[in-house]
Protein backbone atom coordinates (compact mmCIF):
# COMPACT_ATOMS: atom_id res chain seq x y z
CA UNK A 1 0.00 0.00 0.00
CA UNK A 2 1.17 3.70 -0.80
CA UNK A 3 -0.34 6.71 0.70
CA UNK A 4 -0.13 8.29 -2.54
CA UNK A 5 -2.65 6.33 -3.85
CA UNK A 6 -4.93 6.56 -0.67
CA UNK A 7 -4.85 10.28 -1.27
CA UNK A 8 -5.53 9.93 -4.39
CA UNK A 9 -8.29 7.43 -4.52
CA UNK A 10 -9.99 9.52 -1.79
CA UNK A 11 -9.35 12.94 -4.16
CA UNK A 12 -11.08 10.79 -7.48
CA UNK A 13 -14.12 10.25 -4.33
CA UNK A 14 -13.20 6.38 -4.17
CA UNK A 15 -14.94 4.61 -0.81
CA UNK A 16 -11.21 3.47 1.13
CA UNK A 17 -11.17 0.15 3.10
CA UNK A 18 -10.40 -0.15 6.85
CA UNK A 19 -7.14 -1.40 5.81
CA UNK A 20 -6.23 1.52 4.16
CA UNK A 21 -7.57 3.68 6.37
CA UNK A 22 -5.54 1.60 9.08
CA UNK A 23 -2.40 1.99 6.66
CA UNK A 24 -2.74 5.97 6.66
CA UNK A 25 -3.11 6.70 10.48
CA UNK A 26 -0.87 4.41 11.48
CA UNK A 27 1.89 5.14 8.88
CA UNK A 28 1.16 8.83 10.24
CA UNK A 29 1.92 8.19 13.83
CA UNK A 30 5.03 6.13 13.12
CA UNK A 31 6.00 9.20 11.11
CA UNK A 32 6.42 6.55 7.84
CA UNK A 33 3.83 9.15 6.25
CA UNK A 34 4.90 13.35 6.36
CA UNK A 35 2.83 15.95 7.56
CA UNK A 36 2.55 16.99 3.56
CA UNK A 37 0.94 13.77 2.41
CA UNK A 38 -1.31 13.80 5.92
CA UNK A 39 -2.78 17.71 4.83
CA UNK A 40 -3.11 15.97 1.45
CA UNK A 41 -5.05 13.35 2.58
CA UNK A 42 -7.39 15.62 4.60
CA UNK A 43 -8.28 18.25 2.07
CA UNK A 44 -8.70 15.11 -0.03
CA UNK A 45 -11.57 14.13 2.60
CA UNK A 46 -12.56 17.58 3.44
CA UNK A 47 -13.80 17.48 -0.29
CA UNK A 48 -14.76 14.08 -0.88
CA UNK A 49 -16.14 13.24 2.28
CA UNK A 50 -16.15 10.04 4.12
CA UNK A 51 -18.94 7.98 4.43
CA UNK A 52 -20.27 6.30 7.68
CA UNK A 53 -18.94 3.18 7.24
CA UNK A 54 -15.22 5.23 6.41
CA UNK A 55 -15.70 7.56 9.64
CA UNK A 56 -16.15 4.75 11.56
CA UNK A 57 -13.08 3.09 10.69
CA UNK A 58 -10.92 6.48 10.91
CA UNK A 59 -12.45 6.54 14.72
CA UNK A 60 -11.18 3.31 15.35
CA UNK A 61 -7.84 3.98 13.98
CA UNK A 62 -7.71 6.76 16.20
CA UNK A 63 -8.87 5.45 19.43
CA UNK A 64 -6.48 2.34 18.57
CA UNK A 65 -3.68 4.50 17.92
CA UNK A 66 -2.19 4.53 21.44
CA UNK A 67 -2.92 3.52 24.84
CA UNK A 68 -6.24 3.01 26.34
CA UNK A 69 -6.95 4.27 30.32
CA UNK A 70 -8.52 1.92 31.76
CA UNK A 71 -10.68 4.28 34.04
CA UNK A 72 -11.73 0.79 36.23
CA UNK A 73 -9.85 2.26 39.03
CA UNK A 74 -11.60 4.93 39.51
CA UNK A 75 -14.31 4.82 41.80
CA UNK A 76 -17.89 6.15 41.01
CA UNK A 77 -19.44 6.88 37.61
CA UNK A 78 -17.42 8.22 35.08
CA UNK A 79 -19.20 11.14 33.18
CA UNK A 80 -18.04 13.26 30.07
CA UNK A 81 -18.47 16.14 28.14
CA UNK A 82 -17.08 17.44 24.70
CA UNK A 83 -17.80 20.18 22.40
CA UNK A 84 -17.09 20.40 18.70
CA UNK A 85 -15.98 23.80 19.68
CA UNK A 86 -16.43 27.32 19.36
CA UNK A 87 -15.88 30.98 20.47
CA UNK A 88 -15.33 32.03 24.54
CA UNK A 89 -16.65 28.08 24.81
CA UNK A 90 -15.36 27.80 28.61
CA UNK A 91 -18.34 25.10 29.35
CA UNK A 92 -15.54 22.43 30.54
CA UNK A 93 -14.07 24.24 33.02
CA UNK A 94 -17.92 25.10 34.72
CA UNK A 95 -19.42 22.26 34.00
CA UNK A 96 -16.53 19.52 35.26
CA UNK A 97 -16.45 20.75 38.91
CA UNK A 98 -20.21 20.93 39.09
CA UNK A 99 -20.50 17.29 38.63
CA UNK A 100 -17.37 16.18 40.77
CA UNK A 101 -19.14 18.14 43.28
CA UNK A 102 -22.33 16.24 42.48
CA UNK A 103 -20.49 13.40 43.24
CA UNK A 104 -19.43 11.83 39.78
CA UNK A 105 -16.13 11.56 38.57
CA UNK A 106 -14.53 13.29 35.40
CA UNK A 107 -11.46 11.44 33.61
CA UNK A 108 -11.27 13.99 30.30
CA UNK A 109 -9.05 14.07 27.69
CA UNK A 110 -9.24 17.88 26.24
CA UNK A 111 -8.06 19.53 23.19
CA UNK A 112 -6.07 22.86 22.12
CA UNK A 113 -7.51 25.57 20.42
CA UNK A 114 -8.68 24.62 16.42
CA UNK A 115 -9.02 27.44 13.99
CA UNK A 116 -10.67 29.78 15.32
CA UNK A 117 -12.19 28.40 18.55
CA UNK A 118 -10.72 28.04 21.38
CA UNK A 119 -9.19 24.90 23.65
CA UNK A 120 -9.50 23.72 27.10
CA UNK A 121 -6.22 22.82 27.37
CA UNK A 122 -4.70 26.27 26.35
CA UNK A 123 -7.36 27.68 28.99
CA UNK A 124 -6.30 25.63 31.64
CA UNK A 125 -2.09 26.24 30.72
CA UNK A 126 -3.02 29.85 31.30
CA UNK A 127 -2.69 29.05 35.00
CA UNK A 128 0.23 29.13 36.34
CA UNK A 129 2.24 26.00 37.01
CA UNK A 130 -1.03 24.02 35.14
CA UNK A 131 0.03 20.76 34.46
CA UNK A 132 -2.05 18.68 31.20
CA UNK A 133 0.32 16.29 31.06
CA UNK A 134 -0.06 13.64 33.83
CA UNK A 135 1.38 9.42 33.57
CA UNK A 136 -2.06 7.52 33.11
CA UNK A 137 -1.13 6.21 36.98
CA UNK A 138 -0.86 10.28 37.65
CA UNK A 139 -4.34 10.78 36.02
CA UNK A 140 -6.57 8.51 37.49
CA UNK A 141 -5.16 9.71 41.19
CA UNK A 142 -5.95 12.86 40.80
CA UNK A 143 -9.07 11.95 39.79
CA UNK A 144 -10.27 9.68 42.62
CA UNK A 145 -8.76 11.89 44.79
CA UNK A 146 -10.63 15.51 43.57
CA UNK A 147 -13.10 14.17 41.37
CA UNK A 148 -12.20 15.20 38.21
CA UNK A 149 -8.80 16.05 36.02
CA UNK A 150 -8.77 17.59 32.59
CA UNK A 151 -5.28 16.08 30.48
CA UNK A 152 -4.23 16.45 27.05
CA UNK A 153 -3.33 14.42 24.55
CA UNK A 154 -0.05 13.24 25.83
CA UNK A 155 2.38 10.98 25.49
CA UNK A 156 0.80 7.56 23.68
CA UNK A 157 -2.94 8.41 24.04
CA UNK A 158 -4.63 8.50 20.92
CA UNK A 159 -1.77 10.10 19.22
CA UNK A 160 -3.51 9.76 15.76
CA UNK A 161 -5.74 12.41 16.98
CA UNK A 162 -2.87 14.95 18.32
CA UNK A 163 -1.06 14.69 15.47
CA UNK A 164 -4.11 15.30 13.00
CA UNK A 165 -6.12 17.87 15.22
CA UNK A 166 -2.73 20.14 15.21
CA UNK A 167 -2.68 19.65 11.09
CA UNK A 168 -6.12 20.24 10.27
CA UNK A 169 -5.93 23.64 12.84
CA UNK A 170 -3.06 24.99 10.23
CA UNK A 171 -4.41 23.71 6.90
CA UNK A 172 -8.15 24.73 7.20
CA UNK A 173 -9.51 21.61 7.12
CA UNK A 174 -11.39 21.65 10.34
CA UNK A 175 -14.81 21.91 9.90
CA UNK A 176 -15.62 18.31 8.22
CA UNK A 177 -18.16 16.20 9.78
CA UNK A 178 -16.57 12.75 9.39
CA UNK A 179 -13.06 14.67 10.53
CA UNK A 180 -14.87 16.41 13.90
CA UNK A 181 -16.86 12.97 14.52
CA UNK A 182 -13.41 10.82 14.38
CA UNK A 183 -11.30 13.41 16.47
CA UNK A 184 -13.94 13.39 19.24
CA UNK A 185 -15.10 9.72 19.46
CA UNK A 186 -11.52 8.57 19.07
CA UNK A 187 -10.78 10.32 21.67
CA UNK A 188 -13.72 9.25 23.64
CA UNK A 189 -13.49 5.83 23.52
CA UNK A 190 -10.14 5.57 24.37
CA UNK A 191 -11.10 6.81 27.67
CA UNK A 192 -14.04 4.52 29.35
CA UNK A 193 -16.38 7.16 30.67
CA UNK A 194 -19.91 5.22 31.31
CA UNK A 195 -21.74 8.78 30.21
CA UNK A 196 -20.97 11.39 27.21
CA UNK A 197 -22.63 14.75 26.81
CA UNK A 198 -21.64 15.95 23.23
CA UNK A 199 -22.02 20.00 23.05
CA UNK A 200 -22.38 20.17 18.71
CA UNK A 201 -22.23 23.73 18.50
CA UNK A 202 -24.17 25.56 15.35
CA UNK A 203 -24.17 29.19 14.30
CA UNK A 204 -21.94 31.87 12.60
CA UNK A 205 -18.94 30.82 15.28
CA UNK A 206 -19.09 27.41 15.25
CA UNK A 207 -17.73 24.94 12.63
CA UNK A 208 -21.26 23.84 11.97
CA UNK A 209 -22.97 26.81 9.87
CA UNK A 210 -26.42 25.60 9.80
CA UNK A 211 -28.72 23.11 12.58
CA UNK A 212 -28.82 20.47 9.36
CA UNK A 213 -25.16 19.95 9.71
CA UNK A 214 -25.04 20.50 13.43
CA UNK A 215 -28.03 17.76 13.30
CA UNK A 216 -26.01 15.23 11.01
CA UNK A 217 -22.69 15.74 13.18
CA UNK A 218 -24.63 15.22 16.73
CA UNK A 219 -26.35 12.09 15.10
CA UNK A 220 -23.44 10.29 14.23
CA UNK A 221 -21.64 11.12 17.11
CA UNK A 222 -24.87 9.33 19.41
CA UNK A 223 -25.01 6.52 17.23
CA UNK A 224 -21.13 5.69 17.61
CA UNK A 225 -21.39 6.47 21.30
CA UNK A 226 -24.48 3.92 21.87
CA UNK A 227 -22.44 1.15 19.67
CA UNK A 228 -19.82 1.40 21.37
CA UNK A 229 -22.24 1.23 24.97
CA UNK A 230 -21.71 4.65 26.22
CA UNK A 231 -24.75 6.36 27.06
CA UNK A 232 -24.38 9.47 24.93
CA UNK A 233 -26.45 12.66 24.70
CA UNK A 234 -26.17 15.48 22.34
CA UNK A 235 -27.02 19.55 22.73
CA UNK A 236 -27.32 21.42 19.87
CA UNK A 237 -26.41 24.63 21.20
CA UNK A 238 -26.34 28.36 19.90
CA UNK A 239 -22.98 29.77 18.66
CA UNK A 240 -24.53 32.58 16.28
CA UNK A 241 -21.99 34.90 19.45
CA UNK A 242 -19.25 34.15 21.79
CA UNK A 243 -20.36 32.17 24.62
CA UNK A 244 -20.22 34.32 27.75
CA UNK A 245 -18.55 37.38 27.68
CA UNK A 246 -14.57 36.85 27.52
CA UNK A 247 -12.95 34.78 24.64
CA UNK A 248 -9.29 34.62 24.99
CA UNK A 249 -7.47 31.61 27.89
CA UNK A 250 -6.68 34.01 31.41
CA UNK A 251 -10.11 35.95 30.78
CA UNK A 252 -12.15 33.00 29.71
CA UNK A 253 -10.75 31.01 32.97
CA UNK A 254 -11.54 33.74 35.00
CA UNK A 255 -14.80 33.93 33.50
CA UNK A 256 -15.49 30.27 34.68
CA UNK A 257 -14.09 31.33 38.11
CA UNK A 258 -16.84 33.92 38.52
CA UNK A 259 -19.45 31.83 37.05
CA UNK A 260 -18.60 28.73 39.68
CA UNK A 261 -18.96 31.83 42.12
CA UNK A 262 -22.62 32.48 41.10
CA UNK A 263 -21.62 35.91 39.00
CA UNK A 264 -21.32 34.29 35.36
CA UNK A 265 -23.16 35.75 32.35
CA UNK A 266 -26.62 34.13 31.91
CA UNK A 267 -26.00 32.10 29.05
CA UNK A 268 -22.90 30.21 29.90
CA UNK A 269 -24.77 29.96 33.30
CA UNK A 270 -27.86 28.38 32.10
CA UNK A 271 -26.31 26.24 29.84
CA UNK A 272 -23.80 24.34 32.49
CA UNK A 273 -27.23 24.29 34.62
CA UNK A 274 -28.98 22.65 32.02
CA UNK A 275 -26.10 19.85 31.19
CA UNK A 276 -26.04 19.07 35.03
CA UNK A 277 -29.83 18.68 34.94
CA UNK A 278 -29.80 16.53 32.29
CA UNK A 279 -26.51 14.11 33.42
CA UNK A 280 -28.01 13.98 36.56
CA UNK A 281 -31.40 12.29 34.69
CA UNK A 282 -29.09 10.87 32.30
CA UNK A 283 -28.00 8.99 35.32
CA UNK A 284 -31.25 8.09 37.04
CA UNK A 285 -31.78 10.76 39.49
CA UNK A 286 -34.43 12.21 40.58
CA UNK A 287 -35.89 14.37 42.98
CA UNK A 288 -35.60 18.25 42.13
CA UNK A 289 -32.36 18.40 40.47
CA UNK A 290 -32.26 22.35 39.86
CA UNK A 291 -32.14 22.53 43.52
CA UNK A 292 -29.13 20.35 43.72
CA UNK A 293 -27.42 21.56 41.05
CA UNK A 294 -27.93 25.14 41.89
CA UNK A 295 -26.37 24.75 45.64
CA UNK A 296 -22.90 23.14 44.14
CA UNK A 297 -22.98 26.80 42.77
CA UNK A 298 -24.35 28.57 45.53
CA UNK A 299 -22.02 26.56 48.81
CA UNK A 300 -18.78 26.92 47.11
CA UNK A 301 -18.42 23.16 46.29
CA UNK A 302 -18.13 23.73 42.62
CA UNK A 303 -15.69 26.05 42.90
CA UNK A 304 -13.54 24.42 45.33
CA UNK A 305 -13.74 21.25 43.38
CA UNK A 306 -12.06 23.46 40.25
CA UNK A 307 -9.38 24.92 43.22
CA UNK A 308 -8.62 21.17 44.41
CA UNK A 309 -8.31 20.06 40.05
CA UNK A 310 -5.78 23.07 40.00
CA UNK A 311 -3.85 22.93 42.94
CA UNK A 312 -3.94 18.71 42.35
CA UNK A 313 -2.37 19.04 38.66
CA UNK A 314 0.31 21.70 40.11
CA UNK A 315 -1.36 24.74 39.11
CA UNK A 316 -1.40 27.88 41.09
CA UNK A 317 -4.41 28.25 43.36
CA UNK A 318 -3.97 31.42 44.54
CA UNK A 319 -4.76 32.21 41.13
CA UNK A 320 -8.22 30.71 41.54
CA UNK A 321 -8.88 32.80 44.75
CA UNK A 322 -7.47 35.83 43.58
CA UNK A 323 -8.11 36.10 39.54
CA UNK A 324 -5.94 39.52 39.97
CA UNK A 325 -2.53 37.56 40.04
CA UNK A 326 -3.46 36.36 36.49
CA UNK A 327 -0.59 38.52 34.79
CA UNK A 328 -2.81 41.18 32.32
CA UNK A 329 -1.46 42.45 28.45
CA UNK A 330 0.39 45.79 28.57
CA UNK A 331 -2.07 46.93 25.96
CA UNK A 332 -5.68 46.62 25.39
CA UNK A 333 -8.31 49.14 23.30
CA UNK A 334 -12.13 50.08 24.04
CA UNK A 335 -14.37 48.97 20.79
CA UNK A 336 -16.85 51.92 21.01
CA UNK A 337 -20.36 52.23 19.37
CA UNK A 338 -20.00 54.42 16.64
CA UNK A 339 -23.74 55.05 16.02
CA UNK A 340 -26.89 53.91 18.28
CA UNK A 341 -28.72 51.02 17.29
CA UNK A 342 -28.74 47.14 17.98
CA UNK A 343 -26.19 44.58 17.64
CA UNK A 344 -28.70 41.83 15.51
CA UNK A 345 -25.82 39.73 14.02
CA UNK A 346 -22.31 38.86 14.59
CA UNK A 347 -19.75 37.32 12.56
CA UNK A 348 -18.27 35.06 15.53
CA UNK A 349 -15.86 32.90 13.81
CA UNK A 350 -14.33 36.80 12.31
CA UNK A 351 -14.70 37.44 16.57
CA UNK A 352 -12.44 34.29 16.53
CA UNK A 353 -9.96 35.40 14.71
CA UNK A 354 -10.01 38.43 16.53
CA UNK A 355 -8.83 36.68 19.50
CA UNK A 356 -5.95 34.32 17.09
CA UNK A 357 -4.78 38.04 15.98
CA UNK A 358 -4.18 39.37 18.94
CA UNK A 359 -2.35 36.49 19.93
CA UNK A 360 -4.69 34.19 21.80
CA UNK A 361 -4.58 31.28 19.04
CA UNK A 362 -2.13 29.73 16.97
CA UNK A 363 -1.36 30.39 12.81
CA UNK A 364 1.22 28.12 12.66
CA UNK A 365 1.44 24.74 14.91
CA UNK A 366 4.89 25.71 16.78
CA UNK A 367 3.33 29.07 17.39
CA UNK A 368 3.25 30.07 21.73
CA UNK A 369 0.09 31.46 22.65
CA UNK A 370 -0.30 34.98 24.45
CA UNK A 371 -2.38 33.81 27.29
CA UNK A 372 -3.91 37.14 28.49
CA UNK A 373 -4.86 38.14 24.87
CA UNK A 374 -7.91 38.13 23.95
CA UNK A 375 -11.43 39.97 23.87
CA UNK A 376 -13.82 40.68 26.67
CA UNK A 377 -17.31 41.88 25.70
CA UNK A 378 -19.64 44.38 27.29
CA UNK A 379 -22.62 44.18 24.32
CA UNK A 380 -23.63 40.77 22.12
CA UNK A 381 -26.81 40.62 20.76
CA UNK A 382 -28.13 44.18 22.57
CA UNK A 383 -29.01 47.43 22.12
CA UNK A 384 -26.21 50.06 21.51
CA UNK A 385 -25.92 53.96 22.41
CA UNK A 386 -23.07 55.66 20.64
CA UNK A 387 -19.79 55.88 22.31
CA UNK A 388 -21.05 53.14 24.31
CA UNK A 389 -18.07 50.61 24.92
CA UNK A 390 -18.98 47.32 22.91
CA UNK A 391 -15.64 45.69 23.98
CA UNK A 392 -12.13 45.54 25.13
CA UNK A 393 -9.06 43.76 23.09
CA UNK A 394 -6.09 42.97 24.94
CA UNK A 395 -2.79 41.97 23.83
CA UNK A 396 0.94 42.11 24.40
CA UNK A 397 1.69 43.10 20.71
CA UNK A 398 0.25 46.45 20.59
CA UNK A 399 0.54 46.24 16.67
CA UNK A 400 -1.79 43.81 16.21
CA UNK A 401 -4.90 46.16 17.71
CA UNK A 402 -5.56 48.03 14.83
CA UNK A 403 -6.35 44.78 11.91
CA UNK A 404 -7.84 43.41 14.96
CA UNK A 405 -10.27 46.19 15.55
CA UNK A 406 -11.22 46.44 11.88
CA UNK A 407 -11.82 42.83 12.04
CA UNK A 408 -14.00 43.25 15.10
CA UNK A 409 -16.09 46.37 13.61
CA UNK A 410 -16.84 44.33 10.32
CA UNK A 411 -17.87 41.43 12.11
CA UNK A 412 -21.01 43.27 13.83
CA UNK A 413 -24.01 44.10 11.88
CA UNK A 414 -25.95 46.88 13.63
CA UNK A 415 -29.83 47.95 12.78
CA UNK A 416 -32.39 49.78 14.08
CA UNK A 417 -34.85 47.21 15.30
CA UNK A 418 -33.96 44.50 17.84
CA UNK A 419 -34.27 41.14 16.51
CA UNK A 420 -35.22 37.56 18.99
CA UNK A 421 -32.38 36.18 20.54
CA UNK A 422 -32.56 32.40 20.17
CA UNK A 423 -32.50 29.89 23.28
CA UNK A 424 -28.57 28.63 23.96
CA UNK A 425 -29.84 25.32 23.70
CA UNK A 426 -31.59 24.59 20.30
CA UNK A 427 -32.14 21.34 20.42
CA UNK A 428 -30.92 17.39 22.11
CA UNK A 429 -30.54 14.17 20.39
CA UNK A 430 -30.19 11.20 22.36
N1 LIG B 1 -12.99 19.02 19.20
C1 LIG B 1 -12.21 17.96 18.91
O1 LIG B 1 -11.69 17.29 19.80
N2 LIG B 1 -12.02 17.64 17.63
C2 LIG B 1 -12.56 18.34 16.61
O2 LIG B 1 -12.36 17.99 15.48
C3 LIG B 1 -13.38 19.45 16.92
C4 LIG B 1 -13.58 19.77 18.24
Amino acid sequence: MRAYDIIKKKRDGGKLSKQEIEFFVNGYVKGDIPDYQAAAFLMAVYFSKLDMDETLALTFAIRDSGDKVDLSQIDGVLVDKHSTGGVGDKTTLVIAPVMAALGYKIAKMSGRGLGHTGGTIDKLESIKGFNTVLSKERFIDVVNQTGLAVIAQSGNLTPADKKLYALRDVTATVDNISLIVSSIMGKKLALGSDCLLLDVKVGSGAFMKTLKDAKELATQMVSIGKAAGKKTVAFITNMDSPLGNAVGNSIEVIEAIETLKGNGPTDLTELCKKMAVYLLKANGESGDLEKRVEDVFANGKALQKFTEMVKAQGGDENEIKNPELFPKAKYSKDILAEKSGYIVKMDTEKIGTVALILGAGRAKKEDEIDFSAGVYFYKKIDKINEGERIATLYTNQENTLETAEKAFREALTVADKPIEQLPIILEIVD
